[in-house]
């Protein structure tokens, strides 16, 4: 079984509202480790740390760390980037094998000079650059938001060793590992994982990322902002396929990183079966 890390952090809004209840009979098992910001549940063994305000400063504007911290939602914008930047430290440090990261304000719409649509700091982009002082290379990351991640197009562009692979409303785009590829609405779960296989898969495996990062939006789900027309039990499918991915090309370093969607029944439908997948328990 692989080890699984979450790490949990809720401030507002009312999509978690049902967390950490809803991961009863997940947080007890042997290769699960909790991480936890703010609640005294009994169940954190850890706890979540903030994201080092140095490390914000080598991915974003010193300006733009200013306004964010004039917004209130400072500290908890640190929080929530701050998960998977210590998802990757321990994943680094051989303590789990891969982590799934709630997060309040994150995280594909943060770039190095700008945020919008709630993403104050790019949490991936955090990751990558402290991994990158640790000697680790190759990255790829897979957004299955429904919108796109220009944030993390924005830090990423240019970069030879990031693979961004993008499933959004853009046209069609496939340029110095930086690909966008749009996703109509009524898309069926089918048509989908076919072309999360063939657009992200396949690019994965030739191009041999270290760690997969995977920014999770469920807004894709039918009824919901963005709605793609996928059903609520695509994710737990598309997470199958991309955990498969990081077991054969990175010893399944895999981050799952929660992005857009707002309801609170898909959010406690859906997140529990996706950390069942990544932790191997077999429930689902
Ligand atoms: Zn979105
Ligand atoms: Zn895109």
């Amino acid at each position: 079984m692989k080890r699984t890390g979450i790490f949990f952090t809720y401030f507002q809004g009312e999509r978690l509202r049902d967390f950490p209840q809803a991961l009863d009979g997940i947080l007890d098992k042997e290769n699960v480790s909790y991480y936890d910001a703010v609640y005294d549940s009994g169940d954190a063994l850890y706890y979540l740390q903030p994201a080092p305000e140095e490390l914000l400063l080598k991915v974003h504007s010193s300006d733009m760390v200013r306004m964010i911290k004039l917004t209130g939602d400072y500290e908890s914008a640190l929080y929530s980037a701050g998960g998977t930047v210590q998802a990757v430290g321990e994943i680094y440090q051989g303590k789990i094998d891969n982590a799934f990261v709630f997060t309040s304000f994150g995280d594909h719409h943060a770039g190095r000079n700008f945020y919008g649509g709630m993403c104050y700091f790019n949490g991936a982009a955090l990751a990558i650059t402290a991994l990158r002082e640790r000697g680790v290379g190759r990255f790829a990351i897979l957004d299955t938001d429904s919108h796109h991640g220009d944030g993390t197009r924005d830090i990423f562009a240019g970069d030879d060793e990031v693979l961004h692979v993008c499933f959004c409303y853009q046209d069609y785009l496939d340029e110095h590992n930086n690909v966008d590829i749009m996703i109509p609405p009524h898309t069926s779960d089918g048509e989908y994982l076919a072309k999360v296989e063939r657009e992200f898969v396949l690019r994965a495996i030739a191009f041999q990322p270290e760690y997969i990062f995977w920014e999770f939006g469920y807004d894709t789900t039918q009824g919901e902002y963005g709605d793609k027309g996928l059903t609520r039990d695509c994710h737990l499918k598309l997470a199958r396929l991309i955990k498969g991915v990081a077991d054969k090309v990175c010893h399944g370093r895999l981050i799952a990183i929660l992005c857009g969607g707002s309801g609170r029944a898909i959010a406690t439908y859906t997140i529990p079966r996706i950390i069942d997948c990544l932790a191997e328990l077999g429930r689902f």
